[in-house]
């Protein structure tokens, strides 16, 4: 449920509320409003009495939450949340700036990373995708540089100003990449690894989840309440595409997703048109259909040799393809009353 306080009620009925919240073996998220200072409470509360907190001093009304989901939703916070990035390019994801995040699927080598990372930035970008831990289907597989990919993503942070977006696999991980990273990126296999879920959102780096392929809306925003739940609220979530039957491309890019995740939740969507459709042919038409149907940003993988990138060569584009597409993504931005 939800206590919405009365315009300018002072701190000390505030705090008041916030007592009678965790007497009652409930969790309190303060959210701060410019007229007015509303209370979202956490936990199971069907057989609490809300009557105790809608008789307190200064509280407006006492609200039931109807989605499944608390803090993630829309009924607690309808400002939208933006998330800042966290590096000296200074980017954001959310808010009227639409912000691009872009690099290559896995970090691979120094010369490959920081030609793209410069490119990139170049083009536009705010931050730098490169996985360093990757999720692979087959275990002989390329699994990733690990901690030197790392390295490598913080001197390109260090050259470019750019803020290193990086996926963590498992709980053991995100130390290590918590002290590299500027977001952690919760990859689409682990969007229902409910112990990593909880170790990310104890941290306070932004989290970059991945819908995960056969999960539904409802599923992927409880998994961003999980994070949110454990008191991290920088949470992007992130559309790539899903598993259907239909093979020419390999997810099925569900775009109304967008406009559906911003009706029901204040939090950013970011939409991977690589991992959408697995063809670098089709990430430009994509690109632009995100920034038409409401994204606040986009996640690419663009790469400098993609004939021989060491993973997801098929859908990566170029830097040059990248920097076209950023330009035709800022004429639409404008017609929808954003900017790039
Ligand atoms: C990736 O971004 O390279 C990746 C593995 O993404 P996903 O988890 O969405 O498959
Ligand atoms: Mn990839």
């Amino acid at each position: 449920m939800i206590v919405v306080m009365k315009p300018l009620s002072p701190q000390k009925e505030v705090e008041h509320v916030i007592q009678l919240v965790r007497e009652m073996g409930l969790k309190e998220h303060v959210i701060v409003g410019e007229e007015r200072t509303v209370i979202a409470v956490i936990g199971d509360d069907r057989f609490k009495d809300r009557s105790v907190l809608e008789s307190a001093p200064g509280v407006d009304r006492v609200v039931p939450i109807l989605a499944p989901y608390k803090m993630a939703s829309i009924e607690i916070k309808k400002d939208r949340t933006v998330v800042p990035l966290g590096a000296a390019a200074g980017g954001k994801i959310g808010g009227m700036k639409i912000g691009v995040i872009a690099g290559p699927c896995s970090v691979e080598s120094k010369s490959q990373l920081l030609e793209i990372a410069h490119a990139v930035k170049e083009a536009g970008a705010v931050g730098l995708r490169g996985g360093a831990f990757k999720p692979r289907t087959n275990p002989y597989s390329f699994q990733g540089l690990a901690e030197k990919g790392l390295e490598l993503l913080a001197l390109a942070r260090e050259q470019t100003g750019l803020a290193v977006v990086t996926e963590v696999m498992s709980i053991d991980q995100v130390g290590l990449v918590n002290r590299y990273a500027d977001v952690l990126q919760v990859g689409a296999r682990n969007m229902q690894n409910f112990n990593l879920l909880n170790a990310v959102g104890e941290q306070r780096k932004p989290v970059l989840l991945k819908r995960g392929m056969s999960a539904t809306l409802e599923e992927f925003l409880l998994a961003a309440e999980y994070i949110m739940s454990r008191g991290n609220t920088q949470v992007m979530l992130c559309e790539r595409g899903i598993r259907t039957y239909e093979e020419y491309v390999r997810n099925t890019l569900a775009l109304a997703a967008v406009p559906e995740l911003r009706r029901v939740s204040h939090l950013p969507v970011v939409v991977d048109p690589s991992q959408g459709t697995g063809k670098s042919y089709l990430v430009d038409s994509m690109c632009r259909a995100a920034v038409a149907a409401g994204a606040d940003g986009l996640i690419i993988e663009v790469h400098n040799d993609p004939e021989h990138a060491m993973t997801d060569g098929a859908q990566s584009i170029t830097p040059k393809m990248f920097s076209e597409m950023m330009k035709a993504i800022k004429r639409i931005a404008e017609a929808v009353d954003r900017e790039v």
